[in-house]
This record gives C-alpha cells, sequence and structure tokens, in this order.
C-alpha cells in the first residue's frame, strides 16, 4: 500500500466515504503524492499519448486557428496565448512556431501556462524558453491578464473531477468510495441527492450520470473573461457532445486501463468530458455578462482538422521526403482524424466572440 492510499483509507476510516470527486482530486493533485504534482505521464514509460505527442501538425493548426481569430478582433498587442494543462508544451510549441512569422516588429507574444505540476513546468521551461517568448506561469485562471485572450485546453477538461450519481429505486444516490470488509477501496452508494438527470421518468438501477462542477465553473469564468474582455477559447478532449448515462470514470497506466481504486497516485484518472454541459455552461455565462456576448459551438477533432487543411499540411509535410518519413505522417492523420481512432471519440469547443465568425466553426451554424 502506497502512502496516499493509506492517507485516503485513514480519512475514510474516521470521517466516512469520499465522493469521487474528492477521490479524483486527491489522487490527482494531492501536493505529496498526486499523480500530476509528481511525475511526467508522458515519458517513456508514459501512461498515454495525445495528439500533440503523435504530430506537430496538431499544435500548428491550431495556432493558425487562433491566428484568424485574433487577426479579426484587431490584432490585440500582445497576442495573449494561454494553455491549460500544456503538458510537456508540445502544443504550445508547434503553435509558437506557426504563430510567430506572422507578428509584425512591433507585436509580441505572450505565453500563459496554467499548469499544477511542477515536474511538467520544468519540461516546459526548457521546451519553450529557447523561443525566446514570454512565458508566465499561473497556479489557476484568476491572474491571468484583464485582455483578449486566446486560451487552448488539450487533454485538460478530462483531468479534473467528476461527481456519479447511481439510480437506485428511482432516486439518485452520490456515489462513493468506502472500505469494503477487507479493509479495501469499494465503490458504494451515498446519500440521496435531490437533482434532475436527462430523461427523468424511469430509470433503471445502477444507471450512472455523471456531473463535473469543476470543469463547469472553469468554463464560466473563460466565458465570462471572453465577453468581457474578448479574445476566443477552444477546448479538445475525449467526450461526449448530448447529455447522457455511463460510468467513463477510467484509469490509466502504461497505456492500458486499470482499476481506479488501485495504485492511487500513481495512475492516471480520467472521465468522459461533457461537451453539452460545458457549452451550456459557458453560452449561460456569456448571455449574462456584458453586451459583447460570445458563443459556443462543438464540433469533433476530425471536421475540426480536416477543415483546418490536415491532409494539405501532410503533403508538405511529407513532399521530398522519404517513403517512411511520408506513411509515418500518414499515420499520424490516420491517428488525428479517424473516426476508429481519435477523430470523432474527440470532440472540440470553441467560444468566440458572436461578431466575428471562426474558422470551421462559423459553418456549423
Ligand atoms: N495538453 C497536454 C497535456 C494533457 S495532460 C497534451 O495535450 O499533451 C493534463 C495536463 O493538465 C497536465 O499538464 C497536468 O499537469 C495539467 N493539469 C491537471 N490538472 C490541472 C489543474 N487542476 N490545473 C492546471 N493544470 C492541471
Amino acid at each position: 500500500m502506497n502512502a496516499l492510499e493509506r492517507k485516503l483509507k485513514r480519512q475514510i476510516a474516521l470521517d466516512g466515504p469520499i465522493s469521487v470527486a474528492s477521490y479524483m482530486a486527491q489522487c490527482l493533485s494531492d501536493p505529496a503524492h498526486g499523480y500530476y504534482t509528481n511525475r511526467d505521464p508522458f515519458g517513456a514509460q508514459g501512461d498515454y499519448i495525445t495528439a500533440p505527442e503523435i504530430s506537430q501538425m496538431f499544435g500548428e493548426l491550431i495556432g493558425i486557428w487562433f491566428l484568424d481569430l485574433w487577426q479579426q478582433q484587431g490584432r490585440p498587442n500582445p497576442f495573449h496565448l494561454v494553455e491549460l494543462g500544456p503538458g510537456r508544451g508540445t502544443l504550445m510549441a508547434d503553435m509558437v512556431r506557426a504563430v510567430l512569422p506572422h507578428l509584425q516588429k512591433n507585436e509580441t507574444l505572450s505565453i500563459h501556462l496554467v499548469e499544477i505540476s511542477p515536474v511538467l513546468i520544468q519540461i516546459q521551461k526548457e521546451k519553450l524558453e529557447p523561443n525566446g517568448v514570454s512565458v508566465t506561469w499561473h497556479d489557476d485562471l484568476s491572474d491571468l491578464p484583464q485582455a483578449p485572450l486566446f486560451l487552448i485546453g488539450n487533454e485538460f477538461f478530462d483531468a479534473l473531477p467528476i461527481h456519479q450519481w447511481v439510480a437506485h429505486k428511482q432516486k439518485w444516490h452520490e456515489r462513493v468510495i468506502g472500505l469494503d470488509d477487507d479493509g479495501a477501496l469499494a465503490f458504494g452508494l451515498g446519500p440521496v441527492r435531490d437533482m434532475i438527470a436527462p430523461g427523468d421518468n424511469h430509470i433503471d438501477d445502477g444507471a450512472i450520470f455523471e456531473h463535473s462542477p469543476a470543469s463547469e465553473a472553469i468554463i464560466a469564468q473563460i466565458a465570462n473573461h471572453l465577453t468581457l474582455h474578448s479574445g476566443a477559447g477552444l477546448f479538445i478532449d475525449y467526450g461526449y457532445d448530448k447529455p447522457g448515462f455511463g460510468d467513463t470514470f477510467q484509469a490509466l497506466r502504461q497505456n492500458a486501463y486499470a482499476n481506479p481504486l488501485q495504485h492511487c497516485g500513481e495512475q492516471d484518472l480520467t472521465a468522459h468530458v461533457d461537451f453539452h454541459a460545458l457549452a451550456k455552461s459557458a453560452q449561460e455565462t456569456m448571455e449574462n455578462t456584458g453586451d459583447n456576448p460570445a458563443i459556443s459551438r462543438i464540433t469533433t477533432q476530425s471536421d475540426f482538422l480536416l477543415a483546418m487543411g490536415l491532409q494539405e499540411r501532410a503533403g508538405q509535410l511529407g513532399a521530398g521526403k522519404d517513403l517512411d518519413v511520408q506513411v509515418a505522417i500518414q499515420t499520424a492523420v490516420e491517428r488525428l482524424a479517424s473516426p476508429d481512432q481519435m477523430g470523432t471519440l474527440f470532440k472540440a469547443l470553441a467560444l468566440y466572440p458572436q461578431a466575428i465568425s471562426a474558422p470551421v466553426f462559423s459553418r456549423l451554424t
């Protein structure tokens, strides 16, 4: 048993079972033993691989998307690019490379990274500082500049805690984590909650509904900022765009699914992102703030990347290269965009001022 498991079990023995959200938050970000506090999850012994680590094309196309939105808004100077949960800094480095050549002499790029992991901050420093652009780190969104911000988050929201509710005899209970007869961590039924889940008429026993107040609070904070100061946001993650039931709480360890109640703090814990709830939270905030409301739109990663020119960029990168390089580039295209890989499971949510049209998303209206 590791130190975090011991700590959680002691807490449960003293105070009773804890919510899935509390368990997830402690496993991921406990100041001493949390998964993100301590390690580089993407290393050689990594637990998973993300889109920017698959190909530079991902960050380049996102960079061009933001460049368009920045230009349409009158090129606010400096150009504040913000990333939530920047991992190894690869996505931001690729965005910077795509964006910098389009800036004029008097225009500067100002990078802001919102990150909780000291290990990853060090890696981000090494990756980004050689670019010669200004980089500032933030613990959370509260001290970002009061200016137009262009915010990206890739696989950020899936790392934020979720609550789970379980249906039992036509009532919703919080799903909790307690101790079984052998003293092992185990799921259980917590108190009944007064809540409304979608399609509420008859719910089968055992149905699970997930809710992430932490994610909704962050997207609302961003939406509020965008209506007050303008800019744009783009959030890409695996998830669903319609409300629904299902248990998506999962652990990943060395690229394989694992039991989320084991190896506390030593494996990644995630949940699918409820894009419908994010978009709704953003939209409600934006409608109630200021007189320059922004709008939110959802599409798939595949539609986003293909419309931004993924195939064309792949062709450029491969031109004149050896066959094995061309094959590797094409394999990356497939991984990112094909429906049986990341293409449709991953969704993209954009927030941008109503007065302008965002590439890709404007076509959905
Ligand atoms: N965007 C990167 C990394 C995704 S992993 C990529 O696509 O490769 C999730 C990232 O979010 C990590 O950098 C992790 O340290 C960070 N993170 C997790 N929880 C966070 C929180 N509450 N606040 C800020 N960053 C967080």
